[in-house]
């Protein structure tokens, strides 16, 4: 492994730079059924990797002591919401008129566009509550496009001691239907004890790989449970390699970096504080932009107040030097 290098932009590690590892903080979502989320994007050292900018790991959760999910009515603006779970199920209802479950091994994509609003709320059945919660930036052209719902059951793909579930892009033979706004990976990735899988990945692509169950050693950098290891482009391969004597399990995010800088606030992914303030007012509002949610028996969840400060677009800083080996 070379040295930590900067291309002349300043942005990206040089190709075979190594791994940056990006750790977790606690997150409790809040209201009266509080869940905690370990959130490795967006951070400091980080905004996006590709269009993703937004992940979010949970459980597993024993919903007799959390009380399991139930969120209020709430919009999104300028993004894609992905959820996957490993245990659980999650009922979904959109301004779109969708009405969906979520379950183990499907994906189900929300985009927002211009406006959406949404419920999640854990099924009664459900007794562990475990997944990832994604968000996808909407690129310029297309942040204004018209809501929609997805859902896809991907195959599972065998190899090397891997099974891999592609949802979102191409990974191991196997390409997702689902189309995105721009070049995109998502992928759940299960390696079986002390297993070591290569995988071909696209050069042109920047990836994650966040861990949820067990070691795993990524490119040589060892990654724990709930971090997520960061790569740059210029990659043709990346090497797995499950250190226990238990299945691992972690979900693989990739894109072409995203070039355009973002302002991320609440649920909302605008370019700039004034396309903010206006999403926020026109929920506030009651305006038809978000829509209604049908079938939830509760209040609409009100946006909280802006900070004092203008909301600045960020992009995404430089690698902190000496991070890679
Ligand atoms: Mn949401």
């Amino acid at each position: 492994m070379s040295p930590a290098h900067t291309d002349p932009a300043g942005r990206e590690p040089a190709p075979g730079a190594g791994v940056e590892i990006l750790t977790p903080r606690d997150v409790p979502l809040g209201g009266p059924r509080a869940m905690t989320v370990r959130r490795t994007l967006p951070q400091r050292a980080r905004t996006l990797i590709g269009a993703w900018c937004f992940i979010d790991h949970y459980g597993p959760d024993d919903v007799a002591e959390s009380g399991g999910m139930d969120v209020a009515p709430h919009p999104h603006t300028g993004l894609q919401t992905v959820s996957w779970l490993f245990s659980g199920e999650i009922e979904h209802r959109d301004s779109l008129g969708s009405h969906a479950f979520v379950r183990p091994g499907e994906l189900n994509l929300m985009t927002g566009g211009h406006g959406i609003s949404h419920t999640e709320v854990s099924t009664p059945g459900t007794t562990t509550l475990h997944g990832v919660q994604l968000w996808v930036a909407l690129p310029e052209e297309h942040r204004n496009t018209g809501r929609d719902f997805r859902h896809h059951v991907p195959g599972a793909v065998h190899l090397d001691g891997a099974v891999i579930r592609v949802f979102l892009g191409s990974l191991a033979g196997d390409t997702s239907p689902v189309p995105a706004f721009t070049p995109l990976l998502g992928a759940e990735i299960v390696l079986e004890p002390h297993a070591t899988t290569t995988l071909g990945i696209d050069p042109a692509f920047e990836h994650g790989l966040l861990v949820d169950r067990g070691r795993i050693r990524l490119d040589g950098t060892p990654l724990r449970g709930s971090e997520l290891g960061y790569t740059g482009t210029g990659n043709r391969t990346m090497t797995l390699v499950n250190e226990t004597d238990a299945p691992a399990r972690a979900v693989l995010v990739g894109g072409t970096p995203f070039e355009e800088r973002i302002v991320m606030w609440w649920n909302f992914v605008g370019r700039s504080h004034e396309d903010i303030v206006e999403a926020r007012r026109e929920w506030e509002a009651s305006s038809d932009r978000f829509g209604h949610v049908e079938g939830y028996p509760g209040d609409r969840i009100p946006a909280p107040a802006l900070p004092n400060a203008a909301l600045a677009p960020r992009g995404n800083p430089s690698p902190p030097k000496g991070s890679t080996p």
